[in-house]
């Protein structure tokens, strides 16, 4: 009765013809970005990082798409969102929790066999309790803080808990973690001297597996690789050194579709507040995509088509950007056409220095409203 209700609830992806963008997620390149770092770590293991839905791309599809390279470890943050992928992963693959298991949340966490990623000794405790009353082990991961003063224990609870011979009484420790603050930064000091303090704690640690590095981590080199590695960025196209060239093959293009076009006279006003006025004249399309699509209103930006650069005029509106397309031949774009917003002429973090901040945040912010393709 429930899945039936539910089934009936879940609205069908919207066809290309009703919707104003398209978000085109190529997994092909997704499974060879995963193999590229791989390569790079090999022998150590890559897991994939799924948080925020897959960094905004679907995270089903994306972990299906890692399983099939051999991926075996995903991370998300929260523990609805493991609750949520467990059915499509199915009970194979460890779902660890970064942000571990708030109180309350550890039956539903056992009950969907997740792994917490257990930053506290009170969610340490929590989890050995929860072990406790359901009379079987429970798989754990244990992070540690080692100078990003984030989450993690502290060398101070570190040294309790390894004083303490029943503090993994019932827990099965699958691994010690911990977070680099600067990893896309090579020569910042702060990567080795992260390094260094993760060797001192884990060292007090029962033995188990290990893993530092993100995504620009991996680049650090073996020092930081140990025996896991925790790829988000890198899998969707982010450049993981930033400043150098990007090793990575691009894995998102988003295209908006022109709604109208039309003359503008000299000395019109363009958009609200008039930020923008014609001079001469100017052919001017609408796009059907805005801020509330997750493309941000600060900073200027353009669209392109062919490789040929339309800048926005106006402000950014919720559902709509004015362009300049003066540059392509009269009559060649027109009602329906699809420009580039994200893709072969503007990357995901040309995005992201144009709008003043990271790709990470280019990709969470992408919206609900875009008919989605899948490719490979
Ligand atoms: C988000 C996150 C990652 C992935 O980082 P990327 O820079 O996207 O590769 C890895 N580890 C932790 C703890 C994270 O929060």
């Amino acid at each position: 009765m429930n899945q039936i209700m539910l089934e009936r609830t879940v609205a069908p992806q919207p066809g290309l013809a009703a919707t104003g963008a398209v978000l085109t997620i190529d997994l092909g390149a997704l499974r060879e970005n995963y193999r590229r770092l791989q390569s790079r770590l090999s022998p150590a293991r890559a897991a994939g990082v799924i948080k925020a839905d897959g960094y905004g791309l679907g995270a089903a599809r994306i972990a299906r798409a890692l399983m099939a390279e051999g991926c075996d470890t995903f991370f998300v943050a929260h523990v609805s969102e493991g609750i949520e992928l467990r059915p499509a992963l199915g009970t194979g693959p460890a779902i660890h929790i970064l942000n571990g298991i708030p109180p309350g949340a550890e039956p539903d966490a056992a009950a969907a066999g997740l792994t917490p990623v257990l930053n506290s000794s009170g969610q340490l405790a929590a989890w050995r309790d929860m072990a406790r009353r359901l009379a079987r082990k429970l798989p754990a991961t244990l992070q540690v803080d080692s100078g990003m003063s984030r989450l993690g224990m502290t060398p101070g609870e570190v040294d309790a808990v390894a004083a303490d011979p029943r503090a993994f009484d019932g827990l099965d420790l699958k691994l010690v973690m911990s977070h680099l603050a600067c990893a896309d930064e090579p020569e910042h000091p702060a990567n080795e001297a992260q390094r260094l303090a993760f060797e001192e704690l884990r060292a007090k640690l029962p033995p188990a597996p290990a893993a530092l590095a993100n995504s620009s981590g991996i680049f650090l080199g073996k020092p930081y690789h140990y025996d896991l590695a925790r790829p988000g960025a890198a899998l969707y196209g982010i450049n993981p050194t930033p400043g150098r060239d990007n090793p990575m093959l691009p894995v998102v293009r988003l295209e908006a579709k022109i709604i109208q076009t039309r003359l503008l006279d000299e000395g019109a006003g363009v958009g609200y507040g008039h930020t923008y006025s014609v001079s001469g004249k100017l052919r001017a399309a609408t796009l059907s995509l805005g801020y509330a699509d997750g493309w941000h209103r600060r900073g200027a930006a353009a669209a392109f088509v062919g490789g040929v650069r339309l800048p926005f005029i106006g402000r950014v509106s919720m559902d709509s950007i004015i362009v300049d397309i003066s540059a392509v031949p009269e009559g060649r774009l027109k009602e329906g056409d699809l420009v580039e917003l994200i893709g072969p002429s503007q990357s995901v973090d040309d995005v992201a220095e144009l709008t003043g901040t990271i790709g990470y945040e280019v990709l969470t912010s992408l919206g609900h409203r875009f008919h989605r393709r899948y490719l490979g």
